[in-house]
């Protein structure tokens, strides 16, 4: 695992509102680096860890705070490869009344609960695992089958909802964002489908 910036955080796109990662409608955050690169990871372009991606994290709030929604999704990249910047912006995000924040990680949640327990108590829920080309999952928010929904807040309603969610199929909703020169597709499609998209990024 590594972080690399001191003063922020490495970050490849900030959207709003995002409505294919998590239920209803959220910010979504994607971090800009990742160590873990699985074969087959549909957002390479996010893989390097690139200084000129570093944003403050009086930029970054200033996105929380301008929301009108308490729903957070961080992904990437890696998210724990950057655990103190993390950190931050859980932190920021629970001061702006975030209360329901879902993490992507290609770490497994048992290897997290040992090392980062205290990223890991901001966060509600955890897509967990690194993604496995040829492993296709039914489940929706999922990459592949090896993938789990972890269930950390403590809420019963919201403990209630994930559960449900945690069965739910996919529905093959997909977000298009363009950016400058670059297309985002947001959304985690069927491995199966990937290959019909020529586009410069999936956002996962
Ligand atoms: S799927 Fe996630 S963890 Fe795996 S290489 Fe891509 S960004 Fe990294």
């Amino acid at each position: 695992m590594e972080g690399c910036c001191r003063e922020g955080l490495l970050v490849n796109l900030i959207h709003y509102p995002v409505y294919t990662l998590g239920p209803g409608k959220r910010l979504g955050i994607w971090v800009q680096g990742c160590s873990i690169r699985c074969k087959g990871c549909m957002a390479p372009h996010t893989w390097e860890f690139d200084p000129k991606s570093a944003m403050s994290f009086e930029e970054i709030e200033q996105y929380l705070a301008g929301c009108d929604t308490r729903a957070l999704t961080v992904s990437g990249g890696e998210p724990f490869d950057q655990p103190e910047g993390l950190l931050q912006l859980l932190i920021l995000a629970r001061k702006h009344h975030f209360e329901d924040i879902l993490v992507y990680t290609g770490y497994t949640y048992e290897l997290l609960a040992q090392k980062y327990p205290h990223i890991l108590r901001h966060v509600d829920v955890l897509v967990d695992g690194p993604f496995q080309e040829g492993l296709e999952s039914e489940l929706i928010w999922r990459g592949s089958a090896n993938q789990r929904m972890v269930i950390l807040t403590e809420d019963p309603q919201m403990v209630k909802e994930y559960r449900l969610y945690a069965r739910k199929k996919k529905d093959r909703r997909l977000q298009i964002v363009e950016r400058g020169a670059v297309i985002h597709i947001i959304g985690i499609p069927y491995q199966k489908d990937v290959g019909a998209m020529s586009c410069e990024g999936v956002t996962k």
